[in-house]
């Protein structure tokens, strides 16, 4: 019997990365919310982490500090505990609570500010790293993020597509961009003609014409056009857009039909992809992620007030 770890793991760290890539819908779908720490977020984490640790950026007994709008700071609090860094979540109002107490349970502090869009929170976070001791990994600038997506997820996706089969098409959600970047230089890499398709949502096209509003989809469209999408943004082909009501349904048929409990960016990211196959249907090999784990949402949309919404059981 082959079992995935042939050996004993130095700590939790080493159980990122390696997940699953399942076929939902026609579609390839990377099961990244089994990564530790509920999320994609865990890979750059640590590999900006280690990264700074070899440049001597982060010496032991500093402070690391992020701004977020979430999973990155619930991955970076983790690489911290481990790593036994001091962690300074800073991150806006108004997101999921469980994100919030995510970070509290592996340790760090978290500091509010702003509300729900990551500007205001992204400028502190600047300005407290730049205090001695402090590290700011800075992931919307940070071509180590880029570079973790290129050298590793990608790569990884490819390894795992039947024998042959190159992707056609790349989907997904922008937050820095670092994983439609990374993976889609990865892609191009192995097939020159991949078409990447940047989504974010339909309430807040930053990208496409420069709106900032309020959406559901958390995780992406912070609020701004990332510095790391300024510089690579050009080897996007198409931005797509998912309405908030969209993503939240397809998030609860994932759940329901597929038995993948993640949070309402997986939905937008299978609607996106359904819709290239639908317009696309030379595209054969679409690659997607689904990036967080339900978990994060249970207050939202599925405890409480916010009950999910009936749907006709597939078994009457
Ligand atoms: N979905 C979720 C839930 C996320 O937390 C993120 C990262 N913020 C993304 C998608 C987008 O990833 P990236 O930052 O690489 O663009």
């Amino acid at each position: 019997m082959t079992t995935r770890y042939q050996s004993v793991s130095e700590n939790i760290l080493d159980a990122i990365g390696d997940t699953p890539l399942v076929e939902v819908d026609g579609i390839f779908a990377k099961l990244e919310f089994l990564n530790p720490s509920g999320s994609i977020k865990a890979r750059i984490a640590k590999y900006m982490i280690e990264r700074a640790e070899e440049d001597g950026l982060l010496k032991p007994g500093d402070t690391i500090v992020e701004a977020t709008s979430g999973n990155t700071g619930n991955a970076l609090a983790m690489v911290a505990a481990v790593k036994g860094y001091r962690m300074l979540v800073v991150m806006p109002e108004g997101l999921s609570s469980e994100r919030v107490a995510i970070s509290r349970a592996y340790g760090a502090e978290v500091m509010f500010v702003g509300d729900f869009h990551v500007n205001a929170a992204l400028e502190k976070a600047r300005e407290l790293g730049r205090q001695p001791g402090h590290f700011c990994p800075s992931q919307f600038d940070s071509e180590w993020n880029v570079e973790e997506n290129r050298v590793i997820l990608g790569p990884e996706i490819l390894a795992q597509l039947p024998e042959g089969v190159v992707p056609d098409a790349l989907v997904a959600g922008v937050g820095t961009g670092g994983t439609l970047l990374g993976v889609g230089q990865a892609f191009r890499e192995a097939n020159p003609d991949v078409r990447l398709f940047a989504m974010e949502p339909a309430e807040s096209r930053t990208i496409l014409c420069g709106e900032v509003a309020l959406h559901r989809i958390e995780g992406i469209s912070d609020g701004f056009v990332p510095g790391i999408f300024q510089r690579h943004g050009a080897m996007v082909d198409e931005v797509t857009s998912v309405s908030s009501e969209d993503a939240v349904e397809a998030m609860h048929q994932l759940a329901r039909r597929h038995g993948l409990f993640c949070g309402p960016s997986s939905g937008a990211h299978l609607v996106a992809a359904r819709r290239v196959r639908e317009r696309h249907p030379d595209l054969r090999t679409v690659v997607t992620l689904f990036c967080d784990e339900g978990e994060k949402y249970l207050q939202d949309y599925f405890m409480g007030k916010a009950k999910a919404p009936p749907e006709p059981s597939p078994f009457v």
